[in-house]
């Protein structure tokens, strides 16, 4: 048995955690949000075998969360600054583990205009909809960005009983059937513009575009998404020591899919797990 980490608690992370505990070792998962990971941004999952019908991207989040648990009793609420290797494996938080999974995913991109941080601060900006469900009533949200992603949670916040309007510079684009959705929905407001500022005033998100002005009850921003990693130490990405790997949209960027997250997870788990078997 090898004491293992596991840094971050979404489809890849979960799916390392569940094949590397039925192989015997010692996981200790670390998360610093919502387990379940990015999911909890996503509508509606078509494309996750197993689910006829679809599954909301809540939904399959908790049902993941659900099972993670089956196999561990507690995840580590922290967040990992950096790793670094030592003579024994991998040093983490003062702990030290023989081999290391980074499950980290993504982050949202920021749009960049000035007032953004500003509105992020009073909650009235976010960048994603992880936590839909503490939004309440009819209020007018709008989402900026002409993407998939943008396209799905704005689906999301109708469904949810609010009204969104979709901000988009340019022709909005995504897979057709979320676009063809989407269109079909009336109450779903297109508003071609570029953002140029954002300002608070009176309890309201106030947009200033080209040549108007618009207020909202909150703002999302749905402008891509990056990899991100810890900072590694004694180490570096382009050489990667045995013992260390990297699954799911941490090692593909912004355009993984879910399956893709799992797939990986359990294809890094057992590599990780042939590797310590035949290490010791
Ligand atoms: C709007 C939207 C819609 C989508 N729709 C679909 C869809 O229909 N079908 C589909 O298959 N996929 C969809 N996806 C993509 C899917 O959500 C991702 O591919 C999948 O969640 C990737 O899993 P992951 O485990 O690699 O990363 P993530 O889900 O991003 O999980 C990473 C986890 O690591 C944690 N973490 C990050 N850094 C640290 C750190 N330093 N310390 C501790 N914890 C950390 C994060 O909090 C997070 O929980 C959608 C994504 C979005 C944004």
């Amino acid at each position: 048995m090898s004491k293992i980490a596991i840094i971050g608690a979404g489809p890849a992370g979960i799916a390392a955690t569940v094949q590397l505990v039925r192989q015997g070792h010692d996981v200790q998962v670390f998360e610093h949000g919502r387990i379940g990971g990015t999911l909890w941004n996503a509508g509606m999952v078509e494309n996750y075998p197993g689910f006829p019908g679809g599954i909301t991207g809540r939904h399959l989040a908790r049902l993941m969360e659900q099972q993670l648990f089956d196999y561990i009793e507690k995840i580590i609420p922290e967040s990992v600054s950096s790793i670094k290797i030592v003579n024994a494996g991998y040093e983490i938080s003062s702990e030290i583990f023989e081999g290391v999974i980074v499950c980290t995913g993504t982050e949202p991109r920021k749009a960049g205009f000035p007032g953004e941080d500003e509105l992020a601060d009073s909650n009235l900006l976010f960048h994603g909809i992880e936590f839909l469900e503490r939004w309440h009533g009819e209020k007018e949200i709008t989402i900026i960005g002409g993407g998939e992603a943008s396209i799905d949670m704005a689906l999301s916040i109708f469904e949810a009983g609010m009204k969104p309007t979709i901000i988009h510079r340019s022709e909005p684009r995504g897979i057709k059937s979320l676009l063809d959705t989407a269109k079909a929905e009336e109450n779903i407001v297109w508003h071609e513009g570029v953002v140029k500022a954002a300002r608070l005033h009176e309890n309201k998100a106030v947009l200033a575009l080209e040549n108007e002005e618009l207020a909202f009850d909150l703002i999302i921003i749905a402008v891509g998404r990056q990899k991100t990693l810890p900072e590694l130490i004694g180490f570096d990405i382009e050489n990667l020591p045995a013992g260390f790997l990297i699954a799911g949209d941490a090692a593909r960027g912004g355009l993984g899919q879910t399956a893709m997250a799992v797939g990986d997870g359990v294809e890094m788990a057992m590599i990780l797990d042939n590797y310590l078997r035949n290490k010791s």
